[in-house]
């Protein structure tokens, strides 16, 4: 037998090694190498150096979205930088008294010049939303869901499930393809009923197509009870005037898209959305309307549980500011993405393409994702590679995200920013 098999190298001698390599914390470093020790005792080294770079690849950083899908739900839906600081800030601390305030104020008064609404709190994301305006608007009561709407959006928020989970009784309305607002009247009048609100559910991320028929909110607010609308997408106002002077006219993806103002101005009494979507701000759910029911969600006990942080609160001023200024296409990378013109992008292309001297110029169809605006594109240009380089181009220092459709690789540029083009020039080079 050699020393070495007997002896394994120390577990502080590989972690030492390791960090000629790693950027990491020692202690992690000397994980790493017990758990190679441990499962592999005679090639620690090598396992170590395999457990080493799992372990980097699995933490958090910023990556390059090559894959045309505006709002990638594995990147974090919308992209979007916000000046951080050392500084608390005056979260709960009200400026012109002294005294202790709201963290909803600013945010509040922002959305309800924006939507036209007497009040909007925030919370996590727009499932904690619709999860609170039903526990305190339906709890022990009856909620009612047509059946075209009860629906599964994403990874696991499902209508009757989050339904069940604030104890409000769902009451099933109409049919899959088609409910008529005399369905929700006909629930309504029902004795065995106790109807507490209408929950009107933007189907988002799928489409019925053919013989279908649903009741607007317009028509469901005349049957005297309270009409919740979740848009989900958090598409603001549907006449986008902060698109005025970036695009001709605004494009039918988002004239069709139910908006919080409309929905507002037709009659719902709430409006429930994500922050991350349509809006282009941070991860947060946002309910809006009546102040009356905005009340009784800020305080309910479900409110502390599912209060956001003052990142997101500054976060998503910063943008409510911008949609108000009118410079959402400027300062929100959601909306500078959609407004990008083909021909900045082709020219970014050509570039990217010279300057690496790989692949060739491609147009391509961006998405808006997040499951906002299902089927519909943006036209768009990027770069394509022949062969399957995705591997490679995660591993770049920088990770950039690409697509592979019959063994040919996609970058798309919509969705990348024009300062990262320098980013996927490298990472192009280093395929050669
Ligand atoms: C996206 C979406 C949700 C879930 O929102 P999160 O912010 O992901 O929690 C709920 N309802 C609708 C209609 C949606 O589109």
């Amino acid at each position: 037998m050699t020393s070495q098999a007997t002896h394994p190298p120390s577990i502080d001698a590989i972690a030492r090694e390791l960090a000629a390599q790693f950027s990491l914390p020692h202690a992690v470093l000397v994980h790493c190498a017990r758990t190679a020790v441990d499962e592999a005792p005679a090639n620690a080294i090598a396992v170590a150096h395999e457990v080493a770079t799992e372990f980097s690849l699995s933490l958090l950083t910023t990556v390059i979205n090559g894959t045309g899908v505006l709002l990638h739900t594995n990147l974090g839906r919308a992209p979007l930088s916000f000046a951080s600081s050392d500084r608390p800030t005056n979260v709960e601390f009200n400026l012109a008294t002294g005294e202790r305030g709201s963290r909803h104020t600013s945010v509040s008064a922002l959305l309800s010049q924006l939507l036209q609404v007497e009040d909007a709190i925030v919370v996590n994301n727009n499932a904690a939303a619709v999860m609170l305006v039903l526990a305190a608007l339906a709890h022990g009561r009856d909620a009612a869901v047509s059946r075209g709407e009860s629906v599964e959006i994403g990874g696991g928020f499902r209508i009757p499930d989050v339904m069940e989970q604030s104890g409000a009784r769902l009451v099933d309305v109409g049919t899959t393809n088609k409910t008529r607002a005399r369905d929700y009247a006909r629930a309504i009048n029902s004795r065995h009923n106790d109807i507490a609100m209408i929950l009107k559910v933007h189907p988002s991320n799928f489409a019925i197509q053919g013989f279908t028929e649903s009741a607007s909110v317009a028509e469901l607010a005349d049957l005297g009870v309270p009409v919740v609308a979740d848009i989900g997408s958090g598409l603001i106002d549907n006449t986008a005037p902060w698109l005025n002077g970036h695009i001709d006219r605004v494009p039918s993806w988002i004239t069709n898209e139910p908006a919080a103002k409309q929905a507002i101005a037709d009659g719902a009494d709430l409006v429930t959305f994500s922050g991350d979507k349509l809006l282009g701000g941070p991860q947060c759910g946002i309910i809006a309307g009546r102040a009356d029911f905005v009340d009784a969600c800020a305080s309910h006990p479900l409110m502390r549980a599912l209060r956001p942080g003052s990142h997101t609160l500054l976060a998503l001023q910063s943008v409510l500011l911008s949609y108000s200024a009118r410079t959402a296409c400027a300062e929100i990378p959601f909306w500078s993405m959609v407004t990008t013109s083909i021909t900045q992008l082709e020219s970014r292309a050509q570039h990217i393409v010279s300057a690496s001297g790989i692949g060739a110029t491609v147009p391509l169809d961006s998405l808006i994702g997040a499951g906002s605006a299902p089927g519909s594109t943006i036209a768009s240009f990027g770069i394509s590679v022949p062969g399957d380089h995705r591997t490679k181009l995660r591993m770049h220092a920088t990770p950039v995200i690409a697509r592979t459709v019959t063994n040919s690789t996609y970058i798309d540029l919509r969705s990348v920013h024009p300062n990262d083009d320098h980013i996927i020039i490298e990472a192009l080079t280093s395929l050669s």
